[in-house]
């Protein structure tokens, strides 16, 4: 297959000419038109979403790409995965797969090709079966706690995923260990307008039987349900009552009980049954308001299920007990408060449960110690978000994906530069903006953003997101990222569009402006200690290890970290886990907002192509050489193509690659000569190389 096809546009945008965006668009399209959704830069494979199946997947594309080397064949996904994973096996090096693009780009599928053509092509023995059946059975469980209907995408991952799979020395999988970044738990107690609650909802009241529904006390018809947003009960191309036993049996393959799948299930049941428990005011006898329950069988129903007496579920929504070092004194809550409070908890109690199946999933795929020896690790998170409205969950979420770009800046452009330092040849220097000012605003450890607010919610005295605010206003007047509506002065335009609670932030791939409202809220993440304790106190053995906090005994007075140290703090692992391994890049983008096959919006795909640096990336493999390999190796590859060379060569290894591409009339142009490896400038060269080897062989 040539790489320049006319009617297709080129399959490596290190072919494109000229190097323009709009050139680059039009090659996507292109090729997007002609269902060739898959093109490189390079070694990185960029995705367009084709929201339609095409024939490309399965066992027989699989054994194609195993076959050739990554430039023989179209491009693909699968070439990108196996180019790591014979990396990983032959050359003795982890490799990580960074998936990137916004939300309905395709990520997630893209994970799961990656995953079954490792699965396809890695230890074919009997006895790794099971493994790989557990680390392919993870992906219904996670999606179906994990994902959830939004605007943008039917089946859109609310929470970010990366999975190291582990092999022994020959390559073969030993299991794996997946970490999970921040589930959007808002969507718990909370949905827009067309989008829905989490899918395991709909799965359990759709696929459970009468005898199963009774047992958790819950009726089929989502419309009973306060926290389901019944104007969406059902979603095209989701069959929620097949997708139920597909999880209970995944589940089970991974090597949960029946009994743990039993009380996951009851703990789901148990946040819809509390969304139901509908409070309203109450006055006390000095006129103050509080608040209580309006009908008590909601309670009961709860307490039985989990073995909680009513009354201390009841006391807990309805109260708050402050305890300073003399005594403790209890609080009635107003109406609201107990609101707020029945929320948190629905929350949190589906956060820990989500946390607590990922570990549960993790301890049945671990390896045990001194096992593996090489590692794949499969990065599936969520893209750059600019929304209308930007709150702390968009803060975090950029924040990471800076992070991101400054890996990728920092393992491709560097790397590719020092490597031409070692090996001396000689570079033109290609500019590129360096991050690290923006990963520095947000996450410095004591003047950062995060760092401030932190310190805002640790502070005593009135704190508000105000003052939070009125922090970073005085701090960060002078920093070129960093703009609010009262620092701007001459450098900046007065902007009207921009609010007083907000500020902006100048990130790599634009600015966006985040409304600090709730920013402490969330960022404390405080769960009122009344209703840890009340849910220490059910029988309920799942339900009750959620809360270890809730147990008396081990209360201490420590405060938990903050929802911000946290995720920087797994960013911070993450990063150096990703420093760590070679990495490989799938770029995914989505066509167009409606999840339509066939169209493709322009003006769409050029700001994502911005986000993703896709125009720099090209510039960067054009500056240099697309392919390079040791003289060693080289040679041993090619050497049947010359007759200096072929059968015997006793010179030295690059004496004997000038002879076969001298002999080939290799353009020395295209080529350099560093101190251990040779450079191909042009992917072409290296196709027309591996053509004559087919052909010889
Ligand atoms: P993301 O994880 O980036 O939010 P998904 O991977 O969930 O996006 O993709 C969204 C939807 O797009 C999928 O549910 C599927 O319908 C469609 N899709 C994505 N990639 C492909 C593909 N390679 N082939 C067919 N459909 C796809
Ligand atoms: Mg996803």
């Amino acid at each position: 297959m040539p790489l320049l096809q006319g009617t297709v546009g080129v399959e490596d945008l290190v072919l494109l000419e000229p190097l323009v965006e709009e050139s680059l668009l039009k090659n996507l399209q292109l090729r997007y038109e002609n269902e060739e959704i898959y093109t490189y830069i390079g070694n990185v494979v960029i995705s367009v979403n084709p929201y339609q199946q095409l024939p490309i997947y399965g066992p027989e594309f699989i054994a194609k790409y195993q076959d050739y080397t990554f430039y023989e064949l179209k491009p693909h996904i699968y070439a990108l995965a196996n180019v790591a994973y014979q990396s990983l096996k032959d050359q003795d090096q982890d490799q990580c797969i960074l998936i990137t693009g916004e939300s309905g780009a395709g990520k997630t599928e893209a994970s799961k090709l990656v995953m079954s053509y490792v699965a396809a092509v890695c230890g074919k023995k009997e006895q790794v079966n099971s493994v790989k059946e557990q680390l392919l059975q993870s992906n219904p469980v996670l999606e179906a706690f994990g994902n959830a209907k939004t605007i943008r995408n039917n089946n859109s991952s609310r929470f970010g995923k990366y999975m190291d799979i582990e092999f022994d020395f020959k390559g073969s999988p030993l299991g794996g260990v997946i970490t999970n970044y921040l589930l959007e738990k808002s969507r718990v107690v909370k949905q827009l307008k067309g989008e829905r609650n989490f899918h395991i909802f709909y799965h359990l009241l759709a696929g459970a039987d009468a005898q199963l529904l009774k047992a958790l006390k819950l009726e089929q018809d989502t419309s009973g349900y306060a926290y389901l947003n019944w104007d969406v009960s059902r979603v095209d191309g989701v069959d929620d009552a097949s997708n139920f036993r597909a999880v209970q049996s995944a589940m089970t393959v991974i090597g949960f009980s029946e009994e743990e799948i039993r009380q996951v299930l009851e703990v789901t049941a148990l946040v819809l049954k509390l969304g139901n428990v509908e409070l309203v005011d109450e006055f006390q006898a000095n006129g103050i308001p509080a608040s209580g329950i309006r009908d008590g069988r909601g309670v009961r129903e709860i307490g039985e299920m989990v073995g909680l007496n009513s009354k201390d579920l009841e006391r807990a929504l309805c109260s708050r007990t402050m305890e300073t070092a003399k005594e403790k004194v209890v609080t009635a809550l107003n109406v609201i408060q107990a609101q707020y409070a029945r929320d948190a908890l629905a929350k949190n109690i589906y956060g820990r449960l989500f946390t607590w199946i990922v570990n549960r999933i993790n301890e049945s795929i671990k390896v045990g110690t001194g096992e593996k020896t090489k590692v794949m690790g499969v990065l599936d998170i969520y893209g750059f978000e600019i929304l209308e409205d930007n709150s702390f969950e968009q803060f975090v979420i950029n924040y990471c994906n800076e992070k991101l770009q400054q890996v990728f800046i920092e393992m491709t452009l560097k790397e590719e530069q020092e490597e031409y330092k070692r090996e001396g040849i000689p570079w033109t220097k290609v500019d590129y903006f360096d991050n690290s000012i923006i990963c520095n605003l947000i996450e410095h450890n004591q003047q950062g953003i995060l760092a401030m607010l932190d310190e805002e919610c640790l502070r005593p005295g009135v704190v508000s997101d105000s003052t939070f605010l009125a922090k970073l206003n005085q701090l960060f007047s002078k920093h070129g990222h960093y703009e609010s509506k009262v620092t701007q002065n001459a450098q900046h335009q007065y902007d009207h569009t921009m609010g007083l609670s907000c500020f902006r932030i100048c990130h790599y791939a634009g600015k966006v402006t985040y409304n600090v409202t709730s920013f402490i809220d969330k960022n404390n993440d405080l769960l009122f200690r009344d209703l840890s304790q009340a849910m220490w106190k059910a029988q309920h053995p799942l339900l009750r290890s959620l809360f270890p906090e809730g147990n008396p005994k081990q209360a201490s007075l420590k405060r938990p970290p903050t929802a911000g140290a946290q995720f920087k703090s797994s960013v911070a692992i993450l990063m150096k886990n990703l420093y760590s391994k070679n990495p490989n890049y799938i770029r995914c983008i989505k066509p167009n907002e409606h999840q339509q096959r066939g169209h493709f919006s322009s003006e769409l795909v050029a700001i994502q192509a911005r986000y993703l640096g896709l125009l720099e990336n090209v510039r960067v493999r054009r500056a240099g050489y697309a392919y390079r390999q040791g003289y060693g190796p080289f040679l041993e590859r090619y050497r049947l193509l010359s007759r200096s060379t072929w059968p015997h060569w006793n010179g030295g290894d690059r004496e004997g690659i000038e002879k076969v591409l001298e002999e080939l009339s290799v353009s020395s142009e295209e080529l350099a000569f560093g101190k251990t490896k040779i450079f191909i400038r042009n992917p072409k060269t290296l196709f027309c190389l591996e053509e004559q080897r087919r052909l010889r062989l």
